[in-house]
């Protein structure tokens, strides 16, 4: 049959899905043409998006005064980011509460809600529900096929072959109007596009859907390795949403592997599974394997004796690359996915957020650290606030960047620094996301972004200011000096302590491995010096910033600070350790778990 050949007025939302799943062209070819008109699919998508919601509460107080339905597309683009305000979650929060409990009237969409997605709250302190529709799932099933269809240019997979995939559902819930909530990956598991996907990518997961949505995500990540491992001669890839569940998976497999090792060879389930779903799935897809657990015992004494070193590839002798998030936050876990990997190709994973899929990695060649995203324009409606960094010793009262105007997708430039604004057909409009991204250069027409950071500012005593960017390579110019001394870094997080003047900044370290106390007391002077914003620099000379203190944690500690965060509701798939926070639940896990603190001697 010969393929659909795509149009650029074609790519609206149900294009490239004709509602069963079934591509109606090839994935890459509609994403080439969407990207070569993406300012005009854009103007587009939003008046689609208007129109469709024409009446809502919210958009009433803008636009409820001009005829929108009769309007020409670029007219409505203009007359829109003219008349309705940027917003933030606040502005949505109260209608969120309305549709939450149960209120019909059309508030945000004019499609009523039935589920709310929560993001993780990891970054922000708290967690926001978000409205999640079918189109939300969509895209979720567009970007991943897209993704795959990039990857596999670059990595070529068997068909029928078999993810071993690190995911996790959260619990789902009902609010007191009945909407089910859940994170966002949540929903999409238990959706027909999560099927769909296995199919059309011609890949399945190791894990049945009972060890996905268990729960308990140790009980499902026994499982997860327990079946990656009795399937280990069909795993193609191994993924995660996030980079840091699957080192923290490979992990807990240093300790674990024995067991699983048992229970391949007898075939069955140690006392740990417990939950009876769980064990029945499991149990229904294993058999006794006394060849295979013997030849993977051996491994793992080897690999023990390395300290682990590739065992991805030597566990997984045919898996082709190991792909998951490891831009922004996740960055800091590359060096031990890079051990556990030797050599493997690391691709890194799309950009988005609990509010919209956002860009695709159409590079997958390239190291994580250089990854960029090409914007789908047909997601939602993306708009860019110009940042600029403050002049050197300008005080703004708090804020971290001065703003221009936002301006629209077609309008971005090479170099320059953006926070992202969404409209989505979700019903949010105009609102802000919070990241910082770098417009890195662009795919036919679209933007490429580079995921800068989140744009809260994170920590700040005065007049410094310091983002999660600048944390990030403080700390990794002060663990070289730890890695020298055969010490690794675990994880790390941070606190502007100003109950006591001059305040000051305390890093949490937790290590692995004997260090002196000397080497610790060179890291923590290395990384006073190295915060170069000019405020913390003079602050630091005159002494209205006091030494940086660094806390060195008991082994464990974040993973108590994981388990705090999941059994407030957060998913494992979601979940980023807060690089800064004044949390008091957190403080006191961090306080209560320092075995050692030392102070800078820099600026002496
Ligand atoms: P959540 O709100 O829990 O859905 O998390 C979404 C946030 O995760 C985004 O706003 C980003 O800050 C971060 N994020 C998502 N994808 C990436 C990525 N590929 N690289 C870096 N950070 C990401």
């Amino acid at each position: 049959m010969p393929q659909h050949q795509p149009t650029p007025m074609e790519p609206l939302v149900s294009y490239y899905n004709n509602g069963n799943g079934d591509s109606v062209c090839d994935i890459i070819s509609w994403f080439e043409v969407v990207s070569q008109n993406a300012g005009h699919v854009q103007t587009q998508l939003l008046c689609q998006i208007l129109k469709q919601n024409y009446g809502v509460e919210y958009l009433k107080k803008w636009l409820g005064n001009y005829n929108i339905l009769e309007m020409e597309p670029c007219a409505l683009e203009s007359l829109f980011s003219s008349v309705v305000p940027l917003a933030s979650h606040a502005d949505f929060d109260p209608y969120i509460q309305r549709i939450a409990d149960g209120e019909t009237a059309p508030l945000l969409t004019q499609q009523p809600i039935t589920h709310l997605s929560l993001s993780s709250g990891t970054t922000e302190g708290r967690q926001k529900f978000v409205p999640f529709t079918r189109h939300s799932a969509q895209t979720t099933l567009q970007i991943f096929t897209l993704a795959a269809a990039y990857r596999s240019r670059v990595y070529p997979t068997r068909e029928g072959g078999r993810i071993l995939e690190f995911i996790y559902s959260s619990n789902r819930f009902k609010t007191k109007g009945g909407l089910t909530v859940g994170t966002a990956t949540t929903h999409y598991y238990a959706s027909e596009e999560f099927k769909i996907k296995q199919h059309k990518t011609k890949s399945f997961t190791c894990s049945p859907e009972e060890v996905i949505s268990g729960g308990d995500y140790k009980q499902s990540t026994y499982c997860h390795l327990l079946l990656g491992l009795f399937f280990s001669d069909q795993v193609e890839f191994i993924t995660s949403a996030f980079v840091y569940s699957m080192v923290q998976a490979f992990s807990s497999f240093e300790e674990l592997w024995r067991e699983i090792c048992n229970d391949i060879r007898d075939g069955t389930l140690g006392s740990r599974i417990k939950s009876p779903k769980m064990r029945k799935a499991v149990l229904e897809i294993i058999s006794p394997n006394s060849n295979l657990a013997s030849k993977l015992e051996a491994a793992c004494q080897e690999l023990e004796e390395v300290d682990w070193f590739g065992l991805i590839p030597k566990l997984w002798p045919k898996a082709k690359y190991v792909y998951s998030i490891m831009t922004g936050s996740m960055q800091p876990y590359l060096k031990k996915l890079r051990h556990y990997a030797n050599g493997l190709p690391l691709v890194s994973a799309d950009y988005g957020s609990t509010e919209s899929w956002i860009g695709v990695d159409v590079d997958p060649s390239l190291p994580p650290e250089d990854v960029t995203f090409a914007v789908v324009p047909t997601f939602s409606y993306f708009e860019f606030i110009p940042l600029h960094r403050h002049e050197k010793g300008f005080s703004s009262g708090g804020d971290d960047f001065l703003e221009d105007k936002p301006i629209p997708l077609s309008q971005v430039k090479v170099g320059q620094e953006y926070e992202v604004v969404l409209t989505t057909f979700t019903g949010l409009y105009r609102c802000r996301l919070g990241d910082v991204v770098e417009v890195a250069g662009f795919h036919k027409g679209t933007p490429k972004l580079n995921f800068v950071c989140r744009r809260k500012l994170i920590l700040t005593v005065n007049i410094d200011k310091n983002t999660e960017k600048d944390l990030q390579l403080v700390v990794e110019r002060g663990s070289e000096i730890l890695n020298k001394a055969k010490g690794e870094l675990v994880d790390f997080t941070s606190y502007a302590d100003v109950s006591n003047q001059p305040g000051h900044y305390v890093i949490y370290w937790e290590i692995k491995g004997k260090v002196e106390d000397k080497v610790l007391g060179a890291c923590c002077t290395e990384m006073d010096k190295c915060f170069a914003d000019h405020g913390y620099v003079v602050s630091r000379k005159t002494n209205s910033i006091g030494p940086l203190e660094l806390c060195v944690l008991e082994r464990g500690t974040f993973k108590k600070i994981l388990d705090s965060f999941i059994a407030n509701g957060a998913a494992l798939s979601q979940f980023k350790t807060p690089r800064c926070t004044n949390n008091h639940v957190l403080l006191k896990i961090l306080n209560t778990c320092t075995t050692k603190k030392f102070r800078s001697t820099a600026y002496t």
